[in-house]
């Protein structure tokens, strides 16, 4: 299998949260229409919404604006009842296996701040997410191989903050960013960590304060937020070719996806949003760039922004790519959902 066909698919599946309280007691209606397993309907038409049982239709006659009643078909959709274990056993479960054959994967949460994003991969200690999913999961993999394999895992947690990449279990400046022929990209003097002292103690109980996470400490929401996992793995059998395989995995909740203009920013908060924008619009750039059948791929803009030059070796070439969209299904939320899902709509293409 070359680079080019593992890459020639990104997986994208959006998730719908439930409505939460103020969009239950506000006068809001569904925007969002789960078909079924593949399929929702964005601002439905009238007829259509029987399934709105009783949901006030808001001030709809007033407006008088047609619905834009648009179909979206992704790899998944998982309506608000979907559950943790559904959401990975659909996604990053299939992407466990490409990490084990080597293969630098990807796995990020995108959406408006609120959509759910931190919910689905950090999740909470009673329903963890993705990132405690997947390590679960690599670990009983690991351990059915154990007799052939030995294992080498390390593990790093970095923040993307207004272009600038942090390391959260260190005390450190900004992280210059950099191309390693033998490595692929490499964060200089980002902190590697033994897995089975910092991750699990992390990811079972990151609900609880841990005085070297400094995000969680004091939680930056506009950040991205990164865990990588680097696996290393050999045969057992001593042998003149050990066969080695060298992986990375990165579990991403990005930043909130809504425009600065709408938060009324000024000044360092516009800075902010404006570089918000750059990260998640240059990542919306590579994806269209790889997606687009036409484009020559001679220039896939990953130096556009910190975010794509951290994830140039995990969405380009040797790698397999899940985008997780989350949105809500409130009116409240209008122009936040219809923005996430024509971004995942170009996304699904590579
Ligand atoms: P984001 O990280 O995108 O800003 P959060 O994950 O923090 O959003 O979600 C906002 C709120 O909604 C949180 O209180 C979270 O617990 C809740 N929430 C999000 N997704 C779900 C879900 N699928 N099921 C139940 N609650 C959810
Ligand atoms: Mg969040």
């Amino acid at each position: 299998m070359s680079g080019e066909e593992v890459c020639s698919h990104v997986k994208v599946v959006v998730r719908v949260r439930p409505l939460n309280t103020k969009e239950t007691d506000g006068n809001f209606k569904k925007v969002v229409h789960v078909v079924d397993n593949h399929m929702l309907i964005f601002d439905p038409k009238e007829e259509e919404v029987t399934f709105f049982r009783g949901q006030r239709v808001g001030n709809r006659d007033v407006r008088k604006r047609a619905n834009k009643d648009l179909k979206f078909v992704f790899d998944h959709v998982f309506g608000e009842d979907s559950s943790q274990v559904d959401v990975f056993e659909s996604t990053t479960k299939g992407v466990v296996d490409g990490v084990l054959n080597g293969y630098n994967c990807t796995v990020f949460a995108y959406g408006a701040t609120g959509a759910g994003k931190t919910h689905t991969m950090l999740g909470s200690s009673d329903d963890p997410g993705v990132m405690y999913l997947t390590m679960k999961e690599l670990y009983n993999r690991m351990d059915l191989i154990k007799e052939e394999k030995v294992f080498d895992m390390a593990f790093s947690y970095l923040e993307v903050y207004n272009e600038q990449i942090r390391d959260l279990l260190a005390n450190s400046g900004p992280l210059a960013v950099r191309e390693d022929g033998a490595k692929g990209v490499v964060v200089q003097g980002l902190t590697l960590h033994q897995v089975l002292k910092v991750a699990l103690t992390f990811l079972i109980h990151y609900t609880h304060s841990l005085p070297f996470i400094r995000v969680l400490a004091s939680p930056l929401p506009s950040s991205s937020l990164s865990e990588q996992i680097y696996l290393r793995q050999q045969d057992k059998t001593a042998s003149l070719n050990p066969n080695v395989r060298v992986a990375k995995m990165s579990l991403i909740d990005l930043a909130g996806s809504e425009r600065a203009s709408a938060t009324n920013a000024k000044g360092a908060r516009l800075r902010e949003g404006a570089n918000i924008n750059r990260s998640l619009l240059a990542l919306g750039n590579v994806i269209n760039t790889l997606a687009d059948p036409k484009s020559k791929k001679t220039h896939i803009p990953y130096r556009d922004s910190k975010l794509t030059r951290l994830l140039k070796d995990s969405l380009g070439g040797n790698c397999r790519t899940v985008m997780i969209a989350n949105v809500s299904p409130s009116s409240y939320s209008y122009e936040d959902t219809h923005n996430t899902l024509k971004y995942a709509n170009r996304a699904k293409e590579i």
